[in-house]
């Protein structure tokens, strides 16, 4: 199937990650938008989608906002998250999933990952609650679209009294044993961000089923309002709110998610079919229990095929070898041919800025409390997937031919 010749030609037009596809319908709502001259932060546009998010998700409430970052702010402020305040939170994610905790004074202590799914390991959060048995919060990530471990996660939680706040931003579409992602958490966030499965160009929404805390966050997105003849204002308010505009878009795009969700599983299945032979696996899932959205495809190269690859804070090194390769090489090949993937989200626990927050993991390496790590052999589940992971092109407007060819890449790399 991998023809040898070595003439692949770089992509005419690129072929992207993860990019916004447009379908027409969203264009009509935002001309109604504009027509009707509901151009703020009130309208039909914002009242549909929230009524069509309830129920495609199956939550009891969705306030629209203007990201999922807000979303998981609210989120924060909901949960209770003070100054001083400790919250679990995953590691192997996107800052935004975390960020919010520090907006409001709190401390994230980070929670390693686990290989079945990517995503918050309920071990190392077994071990958290011994050590902080006081937390009361957790946040997790279902990363790049897989559900993570909910019925662990959940029976901990509910052990300890810990509200939970899911991150769905990535994972729009997906289930668990049926159920939606986003319905999981107490208070739960997701987004329309312009490369995620659906998008507004950028938004996002807070889910729950509590009435007192969507009213709260209605209030608080729009600077916090009291019912006065006046500006009154009694406690801290943001503006958050998502625009009428945004919603119009969002509100033609929900539905094509299914279709988007179908286009994604076939560019996952066919990259998985493409790699079979090579030293390497998809990013996986538990097929019993969960339904994922494939928002993006991802590989992790087996540690015997890895060439060397040192990475600094900002720089990488590595040196071919036969047989072998490492996200960095595959990245810069396919950037080479105008293809665009990106390295596995790099864990917090490595990030300068949460560097002095403690990270536990399932056996007991990784820091606790303070900057130093603790002497062991130990496992990093998140910084051996971020070493030996990357994200393919995962775009739903990449054709086969395509695909074909970035797999033909792939193969080559390992050459
Ligand atoms: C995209 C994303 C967010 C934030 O969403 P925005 O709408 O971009 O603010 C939060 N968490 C994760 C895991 C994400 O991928």
């Amino acid at each position: 199937m991998f023809t040898n010749t070595n003439n692949i030609q770089p992509f005419e037009s690129k072929v992207w990650l993860s990019s916004p596809t447009m379908h027409g319908t969203e264009m009509e709502y935002v001309k109604e938008a504009y027509e009707t001259n509901w151009m703020s932060t009130v309208g039909t546009n914002i009242s549909e989608i929230e009524r069509v998010a309830c129920e495609v998700i199956g939550c009891d409430y969705a306030v629209a906002l203007s990201s999922g970052t807000a979303a998981l702010h609210m989120a924060v402020k909901l949960a209770g998250v003070k100054p001083g305040v400790k919250v679990f939170c995953s590691d192997m994610t996107f800052d935004a999933t975390v960020n919010p905790v520090v907006y409001e004074g709190g401390s994230p202590i980070f929670i390693d990952s686990e290989y079945d799914t990517w995503n918050m390991d309920p071990v190392a959060l077994e071990r958290a609650f011994k050590l902080y048995p006081d937390v009361k919060v957790v946040i997790f990530a279902h990363l790049y679209g897989v559900p993570g471990k909910i019925d662990e996660i959940r029976k901990i939680c509910e052990r300890y009294g810990a509200v939970i706040i899911e991150d769905a931003a990535e994972s729009l579409g997906a289930t668990y044993k049926g159920e939606q992602t986003g319905t999981f958490g107490k208070y739960n966030a997701i987004s329309y961000n312009g490369n995620k499965i659906i998008t507004g160009s950028t938004g996002g929404m807070l889910l729950t089923d509590d009435k007192a805390a969507a009213d709260k966050v209605r209030k608080w997105s729009t600077q916090a309002r009291e019912n006065a003849p006046w500006y009154q204002h009694e406690e801290l308010g943001y503006n958050y709110r998502m625009s009428n505009v945004v919603a119009g878009i969002v509100r033609g795009q929900y539905s094509y998610l299914e279709e988007h969700i179908e286009q994604k599983k076939e560019i996952y299945k066919r990259y998985r079919e493409g790699v079979q032979g090579l030293p390497v696996q998809m990013n996986p899932f538990d097929g019993e229990k969960s339904e994922p959205n494939y928002w993006m495809s991802c590989l992790l190269i087996d540690k015997d095929a890895m060439c060397r690859q040192v990475r600094s804070e900002r720089e990488v090194l590595y040196s071919k070898e036969r047989g072998k390769s490492c996200p960095s090489e595959i990245l810069e090949v396919l950037e080479q041919y105008h293809a665009e993937g990106r390295p596995i989200w790099k864990p917090m626990h490595m990030q300068p800025i949460y560097r002095m927050n403690p990270f536990i993991t399932a056996d007991g390496n990784g820091r606790a409390g303070t900057n130093a790590y603790i002497s062991g052999s130990g496992s990093d589940v998140g910084a051996d997937i971020f070493n030996r992971g990357l994200c393919l092109p995962s775009d739903n407007k990449m054709k086969p031919e395509e695909q074909d060819v970035i797999i033909d890449i792939i193969h080559r790399c390992f050459q």
